[in-house]
């Protein structure tokens, strides 16, 4: 691990924060304090925001193929650390190694270096009429991030930040910071002009606010809870920052009944479990057919109880929850659903026998669910499924979309056509069909699940002003 986790990197030099608090990272499996951060302060936000604004203007003027090179460089060298990133992460998360190798840094890495083409692909001016229309960089950019899926939520802001032009403060998790070091020390090894990246760690209401708040940061590029995002877009309003928000979800998977079952079902309990359910877009409302309930819900059971949960370091599908604060979170959460009249069906909330240390949750699943119960309506961000009977593709349609969230969803069925239709109804960002990859579309939400875009050239779009220049005829 990186020495250097006692500095911030500002204006590209390795500095002590005015502070002398730090933040302990705590590995959840086996919850030992692992590295201390600096508790970044006010002023700390302010040298940072200083660096950027410095390094703002030959930063914007360097051609974006130039700039785009640099965020190559940067992937080639965290690349090359690849395992190690995997093994932080995995520490720190709790994410099972093997997880963590594709799903946080594999995906991620290949994500950065895409940006390097991306900048000979990208529009940068085009012509309308008389007018010469620039896409030129929004100017400093704060990037808050959070702890379920590090490295990647740091890339997506970053790579499309810095690719338009843009030098960028990163205020990482402060309870899953690790390989933010790694990417500050892979720019200044790759000799990204100082100021361009700035890494400062700390708190959300402390640095996090000072940054959302300061008069000289004309971005702030938000992932996060629903909670804190909408308090950043209220702050932000006071300097008419230009936001962009990717937030909570509570996504459903509407199983038609043409489905293949062994499939879907299957799949749809990984993607509710999957990083143990600390993930934006996993599927935790389970859409079913009322005339198959009785027997998806016991094919659910069984696929739950078979998933292995334990030590990250093993070859297990299921780590600990992040903290002991979001363990006790998703318990309580669990309490609720009995209390609320929910049907437990497997897991709940008392620990794993075989796991007395570490902060870890079973694989829980509670049928007999209404969409109205606090379950079913609020981002859980743990292993908990509930399954939910429709009556028919409307009711499916209507359950779906009866949520303030709008992240993401998906649709199984045998016709991919008829999954089309039922997919084009529902209100949220993303919607998988069946076994359907990502692609290279957008990402982000509709509702309260966010503002704005991010991935591949979509995401870049959020950081550029269009800016139109008539120039008369001569
Ligand atoms: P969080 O909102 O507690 O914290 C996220 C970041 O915001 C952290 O860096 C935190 O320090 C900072 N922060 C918190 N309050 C702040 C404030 N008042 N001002 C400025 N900064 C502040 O979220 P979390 O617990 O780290 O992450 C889990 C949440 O993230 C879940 O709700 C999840 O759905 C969401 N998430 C969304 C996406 C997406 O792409 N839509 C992806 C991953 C996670």
């Amino acid at each position: 691990m990186s020495s250097q986790y006692s500095k911030i990197y500002v204006g590209g030099a390795w500095v002590d924060s005015e502070g002398s608090e730090t933040i302990p990272v705590v590995n959840p499996a086996t919850e030992t304090v692992i590295a201390e951060v600096p508790a970044g302060t006010p002023a700390d936000a302010d040298r940072a925001v200083a660096a950027a604004k410095a390094a703002f203007d030959a930063w914007g003027a360097t051609p974006p193929a130039e700039r785009g090179k640099f965020l190559g460089w940067i992937a080639d060298v965290l690349s090359a650390q690849a395992d190690q990133l995997a093994a932080t992460i995995s520490a720190e998360v709790g994410t099972p190694l093997k997880v963590a190798k594709m799903m946080q840094v594999a995906g991620p890495l290949a994500h950065l270096a895409s940006h390097a083409g991306l900048a000979e692909e990208f529009p940068w001016e085009e012509r309308a009429g008389g007018s010469l229309v620039i896409r030129a960089p929004v100017g400093v950019v704060a990037a808050i991030t959070p702890w379920n899926f590090p490295l990647n939520q740091v890339v997506n802001k970053i790579a499309p930040a810095i690719l338009a032009g843009c030098p960028v403060i990163l205020k990482p998790s402060e309870v899953a910071p690790l390989t933010a070091w790694a990417i500050a020390e892979a720019a200044e090894q790759v000799g990204l002009p100082p100021g361009v990246f700035n890494l400062l760690s700390g708190t959300g209401p402390v640095v996090g606010e000072a940054l959302v708040r300061h008069p000289d940061v004309d971005m702030v590029s938000f992932t996060g809870s629903t909670r804190a995002g909408k308090q950043i877009a209220a702050l932000a309003a006071g300097s008419v920052k230009r936001v962009a928000l990717e937030m909570g979800g509570k996504s459903a998977n509407i199983i038609l009944d043409d489905a293949n079952l062994d499939e879907a079902l299957s799949a749809g309990v990984r993607a509710c479990y999957v990083n143990s359910g600390q993930v934006c877009v996993a599927l935790s409302r389970m859409l079913v057919p009322r005339s198959r309930y009785d027997e998806i819900v016991d094919r659910v059971k069984d696929i739950a109880e078979a998933m292995t949960v334990g030590d990250p370091e093993t070859d297990v599908q299921l780590g600990p929850l992040v903290s002991e604060t979001q363990r006790d979170r998703v318990r309580s959460y669990i309490d609720k659903g009995v209390a609320e009249g929910a049907r437990l069906v497997t897991g709940g909330s008392a620990a794993p026998d075989d796991l007395p240390t570490g902060y870890y949750v079973r694989p829980t699943v509670f049928a007999d669910v209404d969409n109205s119960m606090t379950i079913a309506q609020e981002e859980i961000f743990g292993p908990v499924l509930t399954v939910i009977p429709y009556d028919d593709e409307d009711d499916a349609v209507r359950i779906a979309n009866d949520t303030i969230y709008g992240l993401s969803g998906a649709v199984w069925s045998s016709d991919t056509k008829r999954a089309e239709r039922v997919a084009r109804r529902l209100r949220t960002g993303t919607v998988r069909v069946n076994q359907g990859g990502r692609g290279r579309g957008p990402f982000g939400g509709f509702k309260q699940s966010g503002l704005g875009r991010e991935s591949g050239r979509f995401g870049l779009e959020e950081y550029v002003e269009l800016q139109s220049i008539s120039i008369p005829d001569h």
